[in-house]
């Protein structure tokens, strides 16, 4: 009996092994809760509300934008953008293949056709040469090109976004933007999201800022901003009665989530600084280890490292499998890179140009834990069974 530790040391013991590091949990800063008090003080427990306007307000501001909808998803933005930009059955729609399946999803919601292309090294986002290849494809194909195009900016970093917007200008493209992953990031100085006609961002659980489930959807045109309003909350015309003309959606952001949503804004880049302090934290420390590659900061702007995203080569000694399934047995969540589209049953008949970079990056590619909560610990946690990995795969 004597060799046996106390019991109060044996469950910290069996707490400290079981404690899960997510992949990006929420990050809340205590703020929230008073804005969500408020509502309930208020009894604005609604789809709207003095939270969804500030909230609004606040988020348009921080971007650079003049108008912005809270909506209920990132993905019900693109949906809406895409409606808004009259995109419609036989319509072809470019977007990259290296995303997460809602930059693509809402394509087929307006019965159109995503046509999809390769990423490039810089960013690993759209390869812009390959997408004026692939428009000019089309255009030879269809007599038209492509009606709209999707622009993700993934991991938390820009797209080059200049030449697509050269693109889309040359050959009247409507541009809209996928700015979930990259909120905080910049492209010279202004945020992705802003660029095209509407962009979109979210404030799912997993992203740099939650509202536990939400999106935002930005413009500068001001009618667009409106319509899409009147869209997400069932499209209601203006009558005392309830009377329509379109069809409409329930889409709108909650009082509540808007007022959690202006708490975590509020953080924003103190969630920045901790997420790029994780990443140059495992850089420092592995950079002894062979065969290890990080994901590229691109010339044009601030990464926000939403996620920290590496790659494994040979030299490594083990796959990238091999790592996650090690971090898995730690019972720390690891994420392979997206895996492209063209490699997806449901979107694998899609036209697809290039793809050899896309393939590589998710054969090799694995998402550190990125929250901005990390611990000390939890780092050297991570970084320790990185290097108890290294290698045990010869
Ligand atoms: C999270 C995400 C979305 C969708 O946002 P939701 O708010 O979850 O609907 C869209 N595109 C990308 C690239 C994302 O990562």
């Amino acid at each position: 009996m004597s060799d046996q530790p106390p019991m109060d040391e044996v469950q910290l013991e069996v707490k400290s092994v079981s404690k899960r590091i997510y992949l990006s949990p929420p990050h809340m800063s205590g703020l929230e809760q008073e804005f969500v008090s408020q509502a309930f003080e208020t009894n604005w427990v609604a789809p709207l509300g003095p939270h969804v306007d500030a909230f609004e307000a606040d988020f348009a501001s921080y971007v650079g934008t003049k108008h912005a909808a809270a909506l209920s998803s990132g993905t019900a933005g693109l949906h809406l953008a895409l409606i808004l930009a009259g995109v419609e059955p036989g319509d072809e729609v470019i977007v990259s293949s290296l995303t997460f399946v809602a930059s693509v999803n809402p394509i087929r919601y307006v019965g159109a056709t995503p046509v999809l292309i390769d990423s490039e090294r810089d960013s690993w986002n759209i390869d812009p040469s390959l997408a004026a290849e692939a428009i000019q494809d089309r255009i030879r194909k269809n007599g038209r090109p492509p009606k709209a195009f999707v622009l993700v900016h993934l991991y938390g970093q820009s797209a080059d976004v200049a030449p697509i917007q050269k693109l889309c200008e040359e050959h009247g493209i409507i541009l809209l933007e996928d700015a979930a992953e990259a909120l905080g990031s910049t492209y010279h100085e202004k945020a992705p999201g802003t660029f095209g006609k509407l962009g979109i961002f979210s404030f799912n659980g997993n992203k740099i800022i939650t509202t536990s489930g939400g999106g935002m959807l930005v413009s500068d045109d001001g009618d667009l901003i409106a319509h899409a309003r009147k869209l997400s909350t069932q499209a209601r015309d203006t009558a005392p009665h309830y009377q329509h003309t379109e069809v409409g959606f329930n889409y709108r952001m909650s009082n509540i989530c808007a007022g959690i949503g202006r708490g975590q804004l509020a953080v924003l880049p103190e969630r920045i600084q901790a997420r790029r302090a994780n990443f140059s934290f495992y850089r420092t420390q592995l950079r002894e280890i062979p065969g290890i590659d990080f994901q590229p900061e691109a010339s044009w702007g601030r990464h926000t490292r939403w996620l920290s995203c590496i790659l494994l080569s040979d030299a490594f000694g083990a796959t990238r499998e091999d790592l996650r399934v090690a971090f898995e047995k730690e019972n720390i969540e690891a994420r392979p890179l997206w895996k492209p589209m063209h490699l997806q049953p449901l979107y694998e008949e899609c036209a697809m140009y290039g793809g050899a970079v896309a393939d590589d990056l998710f054969a090799r590619g694995l998402c550190l834990p990125s929250g901005s909560s990390l611990s000390d610990e939890d780092r050297e946690r991570i970084v320790g069974i990185v290097r108890n990995v290294a290698g045990t795969g010869r």
